[in-house]
């Protein structure tokens, strides 16, 4: 099995439009599709998913509850807690559920056992649902709420199962900006990364960060430059790729198209299979090709 993320240090570079134009170019290669970024989700929207085949509540959040009733207003979890998720007025504690951590100090100080830590509280939704292209998980956290990075390794979790399952051989994951805990989630166990940049020096900085965790992970990065012709003499980059080995496997001119795509919830290869983006992404597809199972 192949499982290739897409992956960059800086949002907005691309990911999306490349990860759906793969997904339609080697749809007959079997291939199962995750939305790597539960904290924005928009993979659905270019694949014009609306109904979903089954959506799970995701329920991992821990958050303490205070019982007045026995509660004496000491106001000894308040001074205990590091996260400051314990407001007071007038003396009174309450906690604050969306920065409660669930770690349950509160509870170990309280004099008086007012305070009990109630589980599996909801923190978003994972869906799955069906494109044209393959099998298709997505998630999405609720508001405020941690662990999207186990919402991620959740999702990734259903795609492997297909493949053991025999639904599908190869997975690709579309993953969040940066090197948070979801793209630690998305990299995690992953065959193959596809990086991201543009040619500017804030999208180079990005890029070195996303690259330095996919090598933690010993993962064999590949990188794709977008928007390229803006900046065609960018030397840096060009250093950086070469002093780490690293090969460029496409250079993505910019293109008008790939906005107008977006807005038609269309992926680019099919919105306009011959735009000067498409081209080039039909390149990339057929070296990822060569990665797959
Ligand atoms: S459970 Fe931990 S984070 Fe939550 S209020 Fe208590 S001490 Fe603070
Ligand atoms: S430590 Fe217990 S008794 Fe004291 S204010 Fe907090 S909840 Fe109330």
């Amino acid at each position: 099995m192949a499982e290739i993320v897409i992956a960059s240090g800086k949002g907005g570079v691309g990911k999306s439009t490349l990860t759906s134009s793969i997904s339609v170019l080697l749809q007959d290669r079997k291939i199962g599709i995750v939305d790597g970024d539960a904290e924005a989700p928009n993979l659905h929207i270019i694949f014009d998913v609306n109904t979903w085949e089954s959506e799970v509540e995701y329920r991992e959040k821990s958050i303490a509850e205070i019982d007045y009733s026995k509660c004496i207003n000491c106001l000894l979890c308040k001074e205990t807690c590091t996260y400051e998720a314990i407001r007071e007025k007038d003396g009174i504690p309450s906690i604050k559920g969306y920065v409660c951590e669930g770690c349950g100090a509160c509870k170990v100080v309280c004099p008086n056992d007012a305070i009990s830590i109630q589980k599996n509280i909801l923190s978003g939704w994972i869906r799955i649902g069906k494109t044209k292209y393959g099998p298709f998980v997505s998630s999405e956290l609720d508001v405020g709420q941690p662990n999207s990075g186990k919402l991620v390794t959740s999702e990734k979790n259903i795609a492997r199962k297909w493949v053991i399952d025999g639904l599908i051989k190869n997975i690709i994951v579309d993953s969040a900006a940066g090197i948070g805990c979801q793209v630690i989630a998305s990299l995690s166990g992953a065959t193959h990364a596809l990086l991201v940049v543009e040619p500017t020096k804030s999208s180079l900085s990005d890029l070195k960060r996303v690259y330095y965790l996919a090598q933690h992970f010993r993962i064999k990065s590949f990188v794709v430059v977008n928007r390229y012709n803006l900046n065609p003499d960018f030397s840096e980059l060009h250093d950086f790729v070469s002093e780490n080995g690293l090969e460029i496997v496409g250079k993505i001119p910019y293109d008008k198209t790939v906005a107008e795509s977006m807005a038609k919830r269309k992926p680019l290869v099919e919105y306009d299979p011959h735009s000067p983006a498409s081209k080039t992404i039909h390149e990339i597809s057929s070296f990822v090709d060569t990665l797959l199972s």
